[in-house]
Parts: C-alpha cells; structure tokens; sequence
C-alpha cells in the first residue's frame, strides 16, 4: 500500500497530517536521527507526552496510531460511510510519517551532496529548525560570512498534485524568508527530475545577489560624491553670491 489514492485525497483535504495537527517530522529526524523505522515510531510518541517534554522543544499531538484514528475518523464526514478499516488508515499514516520521512532525510542528503558538488567555496546545509518552521526551507545555500543567498525545497514528484492552498501557503512562507527558494523534485526512484534547472536558477540567484550587492555599494558611494560636489558647490555659489 502506498500514500496514493483515496485515502491521499482525505488526508490532504482534512488537513489529517499537517505539522500544526501532528508533529515536524523532519524535525524531529534531524534532531535526534533515529536508526531505523521503529526509532522514529517512537520518537513521535515521547514526543507526545505534554507531562514529559523534550529538550528539543519539539512536540507531537500524538502518536501514529491516533494520526491514522484522526483519518479513519474523517471517513465519516466526507464518504458518509467506513471504507477503510482502521488498520489501513493507521498503515497509510505509517507509510507517510515513517517510511516517506526517513527516505526524504535520505534524498535531502543526496541533495546536500550535489549541491556541493556544483557551488565550491558556497555553505549548504540543512536549514535550521527555525527557517524550516517559519519559511518551509529544507536547505540553505550561504556565503562563507554565513549570509544565507538561496533555499531549496526537496519535495517528491507527487507534491505537484497536492492542494493549491498546501503549495500557495508554503510559497508564501518562503517570500517572506526574503531569499529566493527553488522547488526540488524526485521521483519514485528516488531520483532528482529538475536538478539541472534548479542549479542552474541557484547560480542565477547566488550571482545575482552578489551583483545586487555591489550595486548598491556603487549606488551608496556614488550618492555620497554627489553630496560632496553638491556641498562644494553650494559653498561656492553661496561665495559668489556675497562677491555681488
Ligand atoms: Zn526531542
């Protein structure tokens, strides 16, 4: 069974896994890096206890078992009916949080590397818990004054078909980080299918910036001679203005 069909369409259109109502899995993956699928599982339940909370700040609103109850549940009120057992619900929400998850930790990686491979002397690296949170930034590409230039998104090939308000929502929280963010995209072979473009828009945007910088440093020493010549000339126009 995958994350596809049906249960998919449910899942998004009620909002059943997003972060708010579940947990920042890959939050939680890259701050405690479980080794294996049973780690994460429980990972995202010690992350549940409100009495017990974890050092990272990380919270989960419960564990997979209630995130597939959350799904099964919402049957009710979009199909009138149970067509799905509990079980399968619970296996879907298992697939999506534990099995997707770690393979996106992997693909993220995979990423880090290509990109490194193609921006010597440039900073990539996971974006911290912060910018993920607020921007929906999975990487952060910066100089080596640790100015962040660029972010990349790394989203399976299915993302695409997902609700406009889940993408619209994402791009809207990428502006606002105020650095340009590109989407990043694998298939179900784990394979990227728009790394070439992506690099290619990266470089666009990290040597755009540079060049934007030095415009306005341009910008900035040009306005400041012409304060200067502008004073001079004003004092002597004033000068003149006593000889007569
Ligand atoms: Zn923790």
């Amino acid at each position: 069974m995958s994350t596809g069909g049906p249960l998919n369409v449910l899942n998004g259109k009620h909002g059943i896994s997003s972060r708010l109502r579940t947990v920042p899995v890959m939050n939680l993956i890259r701050k405690h890096k479980p080794q294996g699928r049973g780690e994460l599982v429980d990972l995202i339940a010690s992350h549940s206890k409100p009495e017990n909370p974890c050092e990272c700040g990380i919270k989960s609103t419960g564990t997979i078992e209630d995130f597939g109850k959350s799904l099964y549940n919402a049957q009710k009120n979009e199909w009138g009916q149970y067509i799905h057992t509990l079980e399968e619900c619970i296996t879907w929400e298992y697939n999506l949080f534990i099995i997707n998850s770690l393979k996106g930790n992997v693909i993220e990686e995979k990423a880090i590397q290509e990109f490194r491979k193609h921006f010597k002397g440039w900073n990539i690296s996971e974006s911290s818990e912060k910018i993920d949170n607020d921007y929906r930034v999975d990487l952060v590409i910066s100089d080596n004054h640790n100015h962040n230039k660029s972010g990349i998104q790394v989203k399976p090939e299915t993302y695409k078909r997902m609700r406009g308000s889940v993408k619209l929502s994402n791009e809207m929280r990428n502006k606002q980080w105020g650095n340009p963010v590109f989407y990043l995209y694998y298939n179900k072979e784990s394979n990227f299918i728009n790394l070439e473009d992506v690099i290619l828009s990266v470089n666009k945007a990290i040597r755009f910036s540079t060049l934007a910088i030095s415009v306005s440093l341009l910008h900035t020493s040009g306005f400041v001679f012409f304060t200067f010549f502008f004073a001079i000339f004003n004092s002597l126009f004033v000068n003149i203005q006593f000889l007569y």
